[in-house]
């Protein structure tokens, strides 16, 4: 196999040992004579994996009793519209949080079904920081709290829980899940689409506090009523079997591997390495206020941007694929998430410095 460095957003990297489990399965699943793609849904092998993949990612989270596990199509996009739907009445006072490109996504879809107020907008310092906590206006009869704990494209990340009272707290964790332990109970809603830190693209996870369940709105549609899901095990139609087999080999695998907290240290260690070489060099800046630097997305500039272009194309060339940042930012971008190796980032690093010697 030859594989090259992936620092793609999303679709990401996966662990190579899962790609290989899904090769050596494909042609005849657990003795079923088919792949898993082929199986019904319904079969008692495919709802053993289903449930599985429940139970490992339950362990993985250490999620408490009292919480439902679904896994819904749609991504986390369309939780952006599940989320009002599903916990406030229509017109009713949200509060959420501005710390960059998905949040704005979040905010710009929730204004179709509720009064946003904006407790506290980055806007302004062009999403480099979280804003004070301190100025937050956080409106106590808000339906809800919403944030987005790593902003996957500005490279922004909480490291804090924000203490919402007793609003339910709601995070787009898609570009953090699975990165480090998470105090699961601080949470109403957790959702994450699965393409960066969970499996190929195509299912959500969503972790909901039960007391927040069968509250969604008069007229919703099944498919957009958490309490649906957790009602038919996220069976309600045909769900995407395949990544949900895919996602249950990556909770396997990082339980293998020692779990959260094992990857916590090895993707604290990864960033630290990464946001050291920027910050050590002159010809390469990352333009995020230090406290709230990302382990998942590393943004960084070059000096001299008409650079930009040779650097793609030579590190390119090198096996380092898909650095390029943003649109909406431009600069590159590192995304660095569980499967993507120390070695990986190692050779990120040494890449920039053999580029800034005879190009800087
Ligand atoms: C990728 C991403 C999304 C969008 O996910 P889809 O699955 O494409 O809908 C939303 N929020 C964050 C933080 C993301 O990283």
């Amino acid at each position: 196999m030859s594989r090259v460095y992936n620092f793609s957003a999303g679709p990401a990297m996966l662990p190579e040992p899962v790609l290989a489990r899904i090769r050596a399965d494909i042609p005849d699943w657990q003795n079923t004579g088919m792949s898993v793609m082929e199986v019904s849904h319904r079969s008692k092998e495919f709802v053993a994996v289903a449930e599985k993949a429940e139970a490992d990612v339950r362990q993985l989270l250490q999620i408490p009793d009292g919480y439902s596990v679904l896994f819904p199509q749609g991504g986390a996009t369309l939780q952006f519209a599940m989320v009002p739907l599903n916990l406030s009445e229509a017109g009713s006072p949200v509060d959420y949080l501005n710390t960059g490109s998905w949040s704005e996504k979040a905010i710009a879809e929730a204004r179709k079904f509720c009064a946003v107020n904006v407790v506290a907008n980055a806007a302004d310092s062009n999403y480099s920081r979280i804003p004070a906590v301190a100025d937050w206006q956080l409106d106590p009869n808000a339906a809800y709290v919403h944030y987005t704990p790593n902003e996957t494209i500005g490279g922004v990340e909480f490291h804090f829980v924000p203490e919402v009272g007793n609003v339910p707290l709601v995070a787009d964790m898609s570009s953090t899940i699975l990165s480090r332990p998470v105090d699961v109970g601080r949470f109403g809603v957790i959702y994450a689409g699965a393409q960066k830190n969970i499996g190929p693209a195509g299912i959500c996870l969503v972790i909901v506090r039960d007391d927040l369940l069968g509250r969604a709105r008069q007229g919703v549609p099944s498919l957009l009523d958490w309490s649906v899901y957790a009602k038919s095990d996220s069976m309600v139609n045909t769900p995407p079997t395949f990544a949900w087999y895919v996602a249950g080999l990556v909770f396997e695998y990082l339980l293998e591997q020692g779990g959260l907290a094992v990857m916590a240290e090895r993707n604290e260690r990864k960033a630290k390495l990464l946001y050291e070489a920027i910050d050590q060099s002159a010809f390469y800046s990352c333009p995020v206020a230090p406290d709230c630097r990302s382990w998942m997305n590393v943004p960084f500039v070059l000096s001299v941007p008409e650079l930009d272009k040779v650097f793609l194309e030579e590190s390119l060339a090198a096996g380092l694929t898909n650095l390029k940042g943003h649109r909406s930012v431009g600069g590159m971008r590192a995304s660095i998430y569980n499967a993507m190796s120390e070695k990986g980032v190692l050779a990120l690093i040494s890449f920039m410095q053999e580029f800034e010697r005879r190009r800087g």
